[in-house]
């Protein structure tokens, strides 16, 4: 597949062929194969006429408004060094150095979309940041990504920040750094009961931010279908009630029906569909502004073809979504969306 960039729509990439540097153990499924898929979609978003930018390194400043003092000085120590931080988390020398990168790409592409030089922009980086805790790397996961762009995005204007993530596993990371800040919205959808076991459709966020928190737990086997009706009954109907300034998105292709770790069943198309349910939420609420950035996917073939179809929802003429129209019929989904809406009724008015 090629790119033709329309020139009405402003979509950028931020990526850097550096994110391949992180190396883990032979056999690890977060591998340096990954960027290189990345990198061939950079390479022909870049001959269709398309911007790719290279990221800056995160600053301290960025970090530390989600991560501890104390893990942000362990983490600076493992510079240089190979070090085991969890049971399937690792750095490799280089490590370090790569994912202030990643998490300076997921910085620098809000920036873009605060300014308005850009309506949409995507972070295409590694290693991923959905797991990572305040103060411990997991699943791996150093620095949470999304959740330092979240953070800066409130610093830098925007009143009220929507964080949707798609990946198959729930973000535990980001939804315990924000579960008491009604300012953030953390919405997930996810297989369930599965790693890192957190996401039950009753943790809905604490103090302040009660309600604020979002899950949408999905039986294994969901289906495109499925993921529809989540979207439509609880993920955009939440988003809309709201009302975000900019939203952000943890990209994760790991729900797809060829994944090694996941076992839900969405098609490429899902991902264009999902893709597009969101930016009509930006479209219609905060001037188009939204930002993917990257979380899991591990098998290549499926990550690119993923990838593109996030990418053809975020540049398309139409913000209209499109969903798979040969889907699987399924209710793997109608027990967690029944969950989540029972959850959510004293915060949301839901259909
Ligand atoms: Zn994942």
């Amino acid at each position: 597949m090629s790119f033709v960039v329309d020139g009405n729509v402003s979509l950028i990439l931020v990526s850097s062929e550096r994110f391949a540097e992180h190396v883990t153990p032979p056999g690890h499924p977060e591998r340096p194969e990954r960027a290189e898929v990345m990198d061939v979609i950079s390479a022909r978003w870049r001959e269709g006429g398309g911007e790719v930018v290279a990221p800056r390194a995160a600053t301290h400043e960025q970090l530390a408004r989600v991560h501890d003092a104390g893990y942000l000085r362990l983490m600076a120590e493992t510079a240089g060094h190979a070090v085991s931080l969890d049971a399937d988390t690792y750095t490799s020398p280089e490590s370090h150095e790569i994912v202030l990168l990643a998490a300076g790409a997921a910085v620098d592409a809000v920036e873009r979309v605060m300014a308005e030089s850009s309506d949409a922009a995507l972070a295409l980086v590694r290693p991923p940041g959905h797991h990572a805790e305040r103060n411990r790397a997991m699943g791996f996961c150093l620095y949470n990504n999304v959740a330092i762009a979240a953070a800066h995005a409130r610093t830098i204007g925007a009143e009220r920040v929507a964080v949707v993530d798609y990946d198959v596993h729930h973000g535990n990371g980001t939804q315990h750094i924000f579960e008491r800040d009604p300012s953030v919205l953390y919405i997930s959808t996810h297989q369930f009961p599965y790693y890192p076991g957190t996401g039950a459709a009753d943790e809905v966020g604490a103090g302040a931010g009660a309600g604020f928190t979002v899950n949408v737990p999905l039986e294994a086997g969901a289906t495109d279908d499925d993921y529809r009706v989540a979207f439509e009954e609880v993920v955009v109907p939440i988003l809309q009630l709201f009302e975000p300034e900019v939203v952000l998105v943890s990209a994760g292709f790991d729900a797809h029906e060829r994944d090694p770790l996941g076992g839900m069943r969405l098609t490429d198309g899902a991902f264009g569909a999902m893709t597009s349910e969101l930016r009509a939420v930006a479209a219609e609420y905060c001037d188009g502004r939204i930002v993917l950035v990257t979380e899991g996917g591990y098998d290549l073939p499926a990550l690119a073809a993923s990838l593109d179809a996030a990418i053809q929802a975020l540049s398309s003429a139409s913000v209209e979504p499109t969903w798979p129209s040969s889907q699987i019929a399924s209710d793997r989904g109608r027990r967690g969306v029944a969950a989540a809406k029972q959850s959510l009724k004293p915060f949301w008015k839901l259909q």
